[in-house]
């Protein structure tokens, strides 16, 4: 559920009409509702409240905008950050550094040390190599890291192949077959509080059997990384949850899922930590477009071209995405269009043959379901300059990022003297 609707015949965010937003900010805009992402962080909270006392990491990747991260502070989430930057940003936005998580299979010496200097409370190691260096540093700086062993289950989480990471041939964790033998290892070394195990096997799951079977090897893993001696007091079962794109996708509740995690991990005894992103962040976002004009003519359905572009919202050009496309004030009449945006690029393409409200040049519209891995992944490609957001808390708003001008970019650009 969202607070993106029509009241009047206009769309709304929340108590504010989205064209109030366009006239003074422009478009395109993400605008963002707070009702919305609290929601979703105390509806995936109340389905895990029967495992007792958990850390929910909020995956910063899918929306790293401060405002966004205030929201989530505030609702008692901390963070699970994929880079140094990601990381400044928790904690810029509040977050205790104990309460953030550290993914991500290519962290630098530099990222690692950031993290050993701001005591973050837990590593995720995706490698024997990574392991020992991170080791290494905290000997070095006389402290111990906390630490979890990120484990590839080789499991099909059956979503897109560019965002499955829980396979044996992805780069992510290490594989279970050698798993008891690096945690050994690991746990052995100086420096590091190796205290359990972690695992993220994709995001945009539409079906929670994958994600049982990987929690399943877990399980598995931590009865044997106990029998052979090691005490194992913290999982990590990552995020991946899915999101409703599209009318007729079910994606399972945050409450069945919660269910299946209480059933699986029954008698485990550890502390658990989630880092759900997309099913947070997801619909509390829409991208608020103008159409430019409508190009008919050709040999197919009009063209509907939007100032919205694959550069400000890439997962269509990248993954094949739906994102519904709603009228802001609708007619009523409907059309069949192709909607695309003005980058130099056939990719450059929302939707084809996509049935939706009639819309002409000037109008505003809509993508939904656009809050998560939407502004995030925006590039200046074509010099178009970044998009701004907005953040909408009942009848208040605010720009919660400007937008970038071309202009602004190409003046970290500079001729070297020996071409003027
Ligand atoms: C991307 C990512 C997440 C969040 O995934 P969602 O599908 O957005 O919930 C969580 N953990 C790790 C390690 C990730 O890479």
């Amino acid at each position: 559920m969202d607070h993106f609707a029509l009241r009047g015949g206009v769309m709304h965010a929340e108590d504010v009409p989205l064209p109030v937003i366009a006239q003074e900010v422009g478009t395109p805009v993400y605008v963002y509702s707070r009702a919305t992402l609290e929601r979703h962080a105390r509806v995936f909270r109340d389905a895990l409240a029967p495992l007792g006392d958990v850390h929910l990491a909020f995956a910063v990747k899918s929306n790293p905008n401060l405002a966004v991260l205030k929201v989530m502070q505030r609702e008692g989430y901390g963070a699970d950050v994929v880079s140094g930057g990601e990381l400044m940003r928790a904690l810029a936005a509040g977050m205790a550094p104990a309460d953030i998580v550290f993914s991500g299979v290519g962290k630098t010496r530099a990222e690692l040390l950031l993290g050993l200097e701001k005591r973050i409370g837990q590593f995720n190691i995706e490698s024997r190599e990574e392991g020992r260096e991170l080791a290494e540093l905290a000997a070095e700086m006389g402290v111990e890291a906390q630490a979890t062993l990120r484990i590839n289950p080789d499991v099909d989480a059956g979503t897109h192949e560019k965002i499955s990471t829980g396979r044996a041939e992805n780069k992510f964790g290490i594989p279970l077959v050698h798993a008891r033998e690096a945690f050994a290892e690991l746990a052995g070394l100086e420096g590091l509080n190796l205290r359990g195990v972690a695992v993220h096997i994709g995001s945009q799951l539409l079906d929670l059997s994958p994600l049982e079977a990987a929690f399943e090897k877990v399980g598995a893993l931590v009865a044997n990384l106990r029998e052979a001696g090691h005490n194992v007091t913290h999982v990590d079962l990552g995020g991946g949850l899915g999101v409703p794109y599209k009318a007729g996708e079910n994606p399972p509740s945050p409450a069945e899922y919660g269910a299946m995690v209480a059933r699986v991990t029954k008698g485990w005894g550890v502390h658990l930590t989630f880092e759900p992103g997309r099913v947070i962040a997801g619909n509390a976002g829409v991208l608020l477009t103008r159409v430019v004009r409508v190009k008919r003519g050709g040999n197919g359905p009009p063209f509907v071209i939007v100032d919205a572009a694959m550069n400000d919202l890439a997962r269509p050009a990248l993954y094949g995405a739906w994102h519904d496309f709603e009228a802001v004030e609708p007619s009523g009449e409907r059309m069949t269009a192709n909607i695309v945006g003005p980058i130099c690029e056939t990719g450059d393409t929302f939707a084809r043959d996509r049935e939706c409200d009639a819309l002409q040049s000037g109008e505003l519209a809509v993508f939904r379901t656009a809050g998560a891995y939407g502004a995030t992944m925006a590039s200046s490609y074509n010099s178009r300059g970044f998009v701004a957001e907005v953040m909408v808390d009942g009848s208040q708003w605010a720009v919660v990022a400007d937008r970038i001008a071309p202009e602004t970019i190409s003046d970290a650009e500079r001729v070297p003297e020996w071409l003027e």
